[in-house]
């Protein structure tokens, strides 16, 4: 018999709590006039099915807003009435938040907890960026609290057509408050002009210069994509994310979805109904004609649930993130190639491992350069 020393990844669910928030944030395509909240009792007996099975698997249930602390009374109860259960397993709950009703009462409970209830901020850059994306909300958030209490946990920070000039400054001075891992997204659904690719390169070139200059800094989602995947073309194209395989649960219709993105409350109910019979098995199913035949089908990231949404398609990907993605390659490999320039002097101090890494490096830059050009 072999045992596995690996230890089981995390199981997911997504909760829908509530959809109303305080802020009205341009580029939010959710629809906030709903004051309904999740039913606590549906809920403690949906989970108590689901935890009470034995497992050595971490759960971590994930509340979606709104925002969730509109609510807090309930999400207290709830999560407090969970812990109580002494389940077979561990459980940690996480919440995206807005962070403006993280203070008093609710920081307490939240400082109390924060070893078994992680916060995930939502930051969109410097002060003039996130006001103007994220309705002049940046003096109410506690961002000490944040730093301090959980130093690794990433921020969310959502690059707009408004914001993105701005973009490298942005990443800096969310570097510069202290915080380590900084995840870029690009507004959804949003109207971007047509100079916007010529921004983005010229933006990313001084976040590029930025970390080469600060080598010991973790680079921002935004530079990182994993090029060497170029390489892999005897194994099946990957799946981005676990569309498919999550418990995402709406308490509101009492139903399982692909994702917490197909909840009838964020996408409507007809696609909603629609998105339980597809088949996310079949990878074929999330590829789009037009980027069968690309070559970078393998790095090019997607979120499946937006595109359904947006285009109606789970495979259909914006052709202007498109080119937001070519032009992160592009700025992404010339980074790639002046870190091995740099360390080309001093090759014998780099671990084996790191040298293996950087070889493979070199391989995808060769393939991956003339396809830029
Ligand atoms: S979105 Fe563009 S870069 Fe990405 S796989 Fe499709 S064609 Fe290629
Ligand atoms: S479809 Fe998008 S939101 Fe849903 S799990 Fe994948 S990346 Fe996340």
């Amino acid at each position: 018999m072999s045992i596995s020393l690996n230890k089981p990844r995390p199981k997911n669910i997504y909760i829908s709590t509530n959809v109303s928030c305080n802020l009205r944030c341009i580029y939010c395509y959710e629809d906030k006039s709903s004051n309904k909240t999740f039913d606590l009792e549906k809920t403690k007996s949906r989970l108590n099915k689901i935890l009470t099975k034995p497992s050595e698997q971490e759960f971590i249930i994930n509340l979606h807003g709104g925002e969730p602390f509109l609510i807090f009374p309930q999400i207290k109860e709830l999560c407090e009435w969970v812990w109580a259960q002494k389940y077979p397993c561990k459980v940690m709950f996480f919440a995206t938040t807005n962070g403006t009703l993280i203070h008093g009462e609710i920081k307490d409970w939240i400082s109390q907890n924060k070893n078994r209830f992680r916060l995930g901020l939502s930051l969109d850059g410097t002060p003039d960026m996130h006001n103007v994306n994220r309705s002049n909300s940046y003096d109410k958030i506690d961002l000490d609290f944040f730093i301090k209490t959980w130093p690794s946990q990433g921020i969310k920070m959502t690059i707009s057509p408004k914001t993105i000039h701005n973009l490298a400054e942005g990443i800096m001075h969310i570097h510069g408050l202290g915080f380590k891992d900084i995840r870029c997204n690009f507004a959804e659904m949003v109207e971007w002009e047509n100079d916007s690719v010529s921004i983005l390169e010229d933006q990313l070139r001084k976040l590029s210069d930025f970390y080469l200059d600060n080598p010991g800094l973790k680079r921002s989602s935004i530079m990182h994509l994993n090029l060497i995947e170029i390489l892999n073309t005897n194994s099946p194209i990957q799946k981005w994310c676990g569309i498919g395989e999550m418990n995402a649960l709406d308490i509101e219709s009492d139903n399982k979805y692909p994702c917490h993105l197909m909840f009838p409350s964020v996408c409507g109910k007809s696609k909603s109904d629609k998105s339980l019979s597809f088949d996310f098995n079949n990878i074929e199913n999330l590829i789009s004609e037009q980027c069968r035949e690309c070559e970078f089908i393998r790095i090019c990231p997607t979120c499946y649930g937006s595109n359904y949404i947006a285009r109606g398609d789970f495979a259909l990907r914006d052709m202007k993130l498109c080119q937001f993605t070519k032009c992160r390659i592009k700025i992404i490999a010339e980074l790639e190639y002046n870190i091995i320039l740099n360390n080309s002097n001093n090759l014998s101090s780099i671990p084996t491992d790191k040298r293996i890494y950087q070889l493979r490096m070199i391989s995808a830059l060769e393939k991956l350069i003339p396809l830029l050009h």
